[in-house]
């Protein structure tokens, strides 16, 4: 049971589904769904990330 895989990125024991970083990230190893997505959307659309939630966090950190 091959149950013991850590991502690359967050470090997190990765559950079920682990997903191959891709060549071009210079990641070795394995990523949970959460950073493989978020590492597809950056490799997609790398200046374009949608900050609404980020900034009303920054303005109210309570
Ligand atoms: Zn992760």
């Amino acid at each position: 049971m091959p149950n013991n895989t850590k991502c690359a990125i967050c470090n997190n024991q990765i559950p079920i589904f682990r997903y191959k970083a891709m060549r071009q990230w210079n990641i070795q190893g394995y990523l949970c769904s959460d950073c493989y997505s978020k590492k597809l959307i950056g490799h997609y659309t790398p200046a374009y990330i949608p900050t609404k939630e980020d900034s009303s966090y920054n303005k109210n950190p309570k």
